[in-house]
């Protein structure tokens, strides 16, 4: 069987595997840096655990996560190279070397400029989602917090613990309402009636570079998640961000259409942040 084959070709054994210093932690997970013993080489690597092991739950999302993403190969995607069963579990990713977009965008606030790397990450970013969307996969969490650099001009898409692969003949994925929903990014099909699609995550790539070119600022404020909810419903959105191009946040405000076949798709919108930009194809 060729799929068991495949599985066995991404376990690593945890001896080819050296922990480092602690670079990230997240909700659910602390990330390390590491190196990978592979045959010949060792490679910098990410190493991805779960921060609280017995819950159960904890495990299959990150079981979940790891199945998904051993599928993606995708220059805009954080890789995951190899799964060490453990106990306990870890996912081993490709180091992204200057971490989340976050941290960067507050350490260079002063020599970013926005034509110019914003406009990149977000074409890089409507890329992978476009790639996502190809391969049938909903990601359901994108937001800056889960956007990482591995150079200026490089940004990846990560942090797959909400995705699902859309099944044949279903169009949207039914989701009952969990715990954690980060309902400021959320569409209105999804906080009504749990329906996520790739509209639903176009919505939320208009919420995630509206952060990007609000050079980090939260949406929304303080509002309390339901709070923003009600103003989405009133018709109202995120305003435009200080000295963002008008083109850019009206590109904003069609993802924002409350009707999702309005919303662009990722190829266009990889097309609009494309355009006049020669940098996409950095690796
Ligand atoms: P959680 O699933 O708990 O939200 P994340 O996947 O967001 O955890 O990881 C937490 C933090 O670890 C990130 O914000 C980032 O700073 C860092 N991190 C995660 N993956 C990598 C990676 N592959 N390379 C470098 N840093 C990473």
């Amino acid at each position: 069987n060729s799929n068991e084959k495949d599985e066995k070709d991404y376990l690593v054994a945890p001896e080819k595997l050296i922990r480092g210093e602690l670079i990230g932690e997240g909700e659910f997970a602390s990330v390390f840096e590491g190196r990978l013993f592979n045959s010949s080489e060792v490679i910098k690597v990410a190493i991805k655990t779960l921060r609280d092991e017995q819950l159960e739950s904890n495990q299959e999302n990150f079981r979940r996560e790891a199945e998904m993403m051993i599928r993606l190969n995708h220059h805009c995607i954080v890789k995951l190279l190899r799964i060490c069963l453990g106990p306990p579990l870890q996912m081993i990713q490709e180091l992204v070397p200057l971490g989340s977009i976050l941290q960067f965008i507050d350490n260079h606030r002063n020599d970013i400029n926005p034509d110019c790397e914003f406009k990149i990450w977000s074409a890089q970013i409507a890329c992978g989602m476009k790639y996502l969307e190809d391969n049938r996969f909903v990601h359901r969490d994108l937001a800056a917090r889960n956007i990482l650099l591995s150079s200026k001009y490089q940004a990846k898409i990560s942090d797959f613990g909400l995705s699902r692969a859309l099944e044949k003949d279903h169009d949207y994925y039914r989701a009952l309402q969990g715990g954690r929903w980060p309902l400021k990014w959320y569409a209105p099909e999804s906080y009504n009636f749990g329906q996520f699609d790739h509209k639903s995550d176009v919505w939320s790539f208009g919420v995630t570079i509206w952060e990007i070119y609000s050079f980090g600022a939260y949406p929304y404020g303080d509002m309390k998640g339901a709070e923003a909810i009600e103003l989405i419903e009133q018709g109202e959105r995120l305003q435009k961000p200080e000295d963002c191009p008008d083109e850019i946040y009206n590109k904003m405000m069609e993802c924002w259409s409350f009707n999702k076949d309005e919303r662009p798709t990722f190829k266009e919108l990889t097309e609009f942040f494309q355009s006049d930009t020669d940098y996409i194809n950095i690796k």
